[in-house]
């Protein structure tokens, strides 16, 4: 075998109170890799606007990683077709990174479990957050519901219920280049103990939610008094969008990782197009267009 293509998921991080800890598969997005043998180091092929230099770039420090971890001589071409929208909160980075460490995996017939795909996957992070955070690798790579426990990495996969729905609002505004940085740098470092037990009362409500199969105690526990408040200001528009979305009938509205995307939980039964217009509308409200998905969870990453 020569080459290897995977395709995997967009996801969003943290679940409103799940900060660092939660993430979900969607599908939403996917991004395309293609790991091709070739003689010497490490080149990176694509059309899309992200770093080609293979430090700058996740998939390139993910092949970096794991051509040295498991002894690999051989040269590799990695050739990346984006669906991932990067920098919105929707795993971009996280979803090249997934898929690279799949396609690796079966390009030199590894055999590697799970655990240690999202170990691998997680490296790419550098790349693009500046540090290792494994919430929406782990999605992309497994799929589902994960929750991340670090030192020792341990990541648990929870089934989605199958009625589960999600609306994403991706609004078309520009990114500052270090968005994830910024956007870390607002959160509170100190925060008051009675904040922290309504966002473990959600955080602990959502995961109950997804082991009982109950979309709606998913939907209206995605409640963060901690995180969200100090990030809204980022997202011109957001609590427009969020008072429309619970006001067309969503459970639960919060950020889509760091932001900018608003992501919406309902169910099959839950008027989606509604909920989706209502989103569209708080960000027109503003000026902002915005690209509107509706989608379920997605399995984790695969050759394809
Ligand atoms: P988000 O999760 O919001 O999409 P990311 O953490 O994925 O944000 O970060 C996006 C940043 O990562 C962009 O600035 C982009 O240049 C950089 N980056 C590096 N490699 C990739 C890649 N393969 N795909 C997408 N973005 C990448």
């Amino acid at each position: 075998m020569n080459s290897v293509t995977a395709r995997a998921p967009s996801s969003t991080a943290n679940l409103g109170p799940g900060f660092d800890v939660f993430g979900l598969a969607l599908d939403a997005f996917y991004d395309e890799v293609q790991l091709t043998k070739q003689k010497h180091g490490i080149s990176i092929i694509t059309d899309d606007s992200i770093p080609v230099s293979p430090r700058k770039n996740t998939t390139g420090l993910v092949v970096e990683y794991m051509k040295k971890k498991f002894r690999i001589k051989s040269g590799v071409q990695i050739r990346i077709k984006k669906g991932v929208p990067a920098g919105f909160g929707m795993g971009s980075s996280a979803a090249s990174a997934a898929a690279t460490a799949v396609a690796f995996n079966k390009l030199f017939s590894l055999g590697l479990d799970g655990n240690t795909l999202v170990e691998c996957a997680g490296v790419g992070e550098l790349a693009s957050a500046g540090s290792i955070h494994y919430d929406n690798v782990s999605a992309s790579v497994l799929g589902g519901f994960i929750i991340v426990r670090t030192k020792p990495l341990d990541v648990i996969k929870i089934l989605p219920p199958s009625d589960l729905r999600l609306v994403v609002a991706v609004p078309k505004i520009t990114v500052p280049k270090k968005k994830t940085q910024v956007s870390r740098s607002v959160v509170p470092k100190h925060i008051p103990l009675s904040d922290s037990v309504v966002n473990l009362a959600n955080a602990s409500s959502i995961v109950a939610g997804f082991v009982r199969k109950d979309s709606e105690l998913i939907g209206k526990s995605i409640q963060d008094v901690i995180i969200e408040p100090a990030r809204a200001h980022l997202i011109p528009g957001f609590y427009q969008v969020k008072k429309n979305s619970l006001k067309a009938g969503a459970l639960g509205v919060t950020i889509s990782g760091a932001g900018p995307s608003v992501i919406s939980f309902a169910t099959k039964k839950s008027n989606l197009k509604k909920i989706a217009d209502a989103m569209k509308k708080g960000f027109a409200d503003k000026r902002i267009d915005s690209q509107i998905v509706i989608c379920k969870p997605s399995n984790g990453a695969k050759t394809i």
